[in-house]
């Protein structure tokens, strides 16, 4: 079986939103090991979608459609689909009720408009709606499957999920299993040079880097029909590879770095206070992206003028004047003054220069230094990054957390 993904929706085609539906319908079909060929997007026009259909039902037998079931008159996929496979729409009454409570539970009175996302294609599967009004349609006709889900990326994906996953199960072939190691601290090269040869002669499973700012992603990735099979082929090669740079592995698949620092905190009943020049405050911002982060995250400081790392920090004029905002010294004075202003066990800043002005010969756009102090001991580390003001940023974050996981 070969599925087609068509979106739908002209403001994909004037490049208004990114189509994120078919890349998590992609990498869905993927997993589940069924061959797409084509993805297909085309705007809210009839004749258009109908072309569209005409020639995916020539090269696919699974269509699954996104976009184009809300009430308005733009939206046509469901009108398009019936009409293409010659079916009737039929109003469907449980369908309307569960419309109506949506509105009900809001107190909002149901637009009359909406009744039109009540009318189904005869004998079409019904996919319920969690988050949203218009329902999901699995139709299947003439040998053919068409899908019909909503635009909204929270209304699509958990329908995806709960609904369409296991009804598409039964037509996938041997299953893609990965395992993701995630890096922090060495770059790409340096991991290729280390397992080139686990790289080079690896057929199965097979091993894919990808490069992020300030860290690398490791993907190991094999086809087979037992889970059993798979995960111990995964496990085996995690294993050769962890034994030779299990240092810079700090996390697994969808892990991220804050969440395995935040982790660590509460194992070790650590506080933690953050002083930021530089990142504006998005290491404290990634850090409270964790759940139960209060429980370990004391307090941030943002100090981008002098006066400021002077007032809050306590960072000496002095040490200002000698070394500049952007040395190892402020920084440590930094991390100490955070420690000192807080009830934190251990403190940490960054100050640098994120550009694209502000650089100079000696401390060029990319200096970044950051310090960590405890009760006990002050440190500071060196970094010179490249890329935009943005870049810079992110890749100062995230070497701020990796020295705070150490
Ligand atoms: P609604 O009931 O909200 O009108 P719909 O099923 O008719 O839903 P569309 O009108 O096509 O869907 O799109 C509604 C919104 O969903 C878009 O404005 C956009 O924010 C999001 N959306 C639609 N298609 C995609 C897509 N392919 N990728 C990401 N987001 C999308
Ligand atoms: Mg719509």
């Amino acid at each position: 079986m070969v599925a087609e993904i068509i979106c739908v929706g002209t403001e994909l085609l004037l490049g208004q939103i990114l189509n994120t539906n078919s890349q998590y319908l992609a990498q869905k079909l993927a997993e589940l090991g069924i061959d797409l060929y084509f993805q297909t997007t085309v705007g809210d026009n009839m004749e258009r979608l109908k072309m569209a259909i005409d020639i995916a039902t020539k090269r696919a037998d699974i269509l699954i459609f996104t976009g184009g079931l809300g009430p308005t008159s733009d939206d046509i996929t469901k009108e398009a689909v019936a009409d293409y496979f010659g079916l009737k729409l039929v109003l469907d009454e449980d369908v309307l009720r569960r419309i109506e409570k949506f509105f009900e539970r809001r107190q909002v009175m149901m637009p009359q408009i909406n009744k039109k996302q009540a009318y189904v294609p005869e004998n079409a599967k019904i996919l319920h709606n969690k988050n949203g009004t218009a329902p999901g349609l699995i139709i299947e006709k003439d040998g053919k499957i068409a899908i019909l889900l909503p635009g909204p990326p929270f209304e699509m994906q958990p329908m995806f999920e709960e609904e369409v996953l296991p009804y598409l199960e039964k037509f996938s072939k041997q299953k893609i299993y990965s395992r993701v190691l995630k890096f922090v601290g060495i770059g790409e090269s340096s991991i290729e040079e280390a397992l080139k040869d686990l790289i080079l002669s690896q057929t199965d499973p097979t091993m894919a880097l990808y490069a992020k700012p300030f860290e690398v992603e490791l993907r190991i990735t094999t086809k087979k029909e037992s889970v059993e099979l798979a995960k111990s082929l995964l496990q085996s090669m995690e294993y050769r590879i962890r034994e030779r740079l299990g240092e810079y592995i700090y996390g697994v698949d969808r892990q991220l770095l804050e969440e395995v620092v935040i982790g660590l905190l509460k194992e070790k009943k650590l506080k933690v206070s953050v002083a930021e020049s530089c990142t504006g405050g998005l290491i404290c911002n990634k850090l409270t992206n964790v759940p139960g982060a209060s429980e370990v995250f004391d307090r941030g400081f943002i100090v981008y003028s002098n006066e400021a790392k002077m007032k809050l920090l306590g960072v000496p004029e002095q040490v200002l004047k000698e070394h500049g905002a952007v040395s190892s010294q402020t920084a440590r004075f930094m991390a100490q003054g955070a420690l000192s202003n807080s009830l934190a066990d251990i403190a940490l800043s960054v100050t640098g220069i994120a550009g694209p002005g502000g650089g100079s010969e000696t401390k060029p756009v990319g200096l970044v230094y950051i310090g960590i102090a405890t009760k006990e001991n002050v440190e500071s580390f060196e970094f010179r990054f490249s890329g935009d003001r943005l870049r810079i940023k992110e890749m100062t974050s995230k070497a701020a957390l990796n020295i705070l996981r150490k």
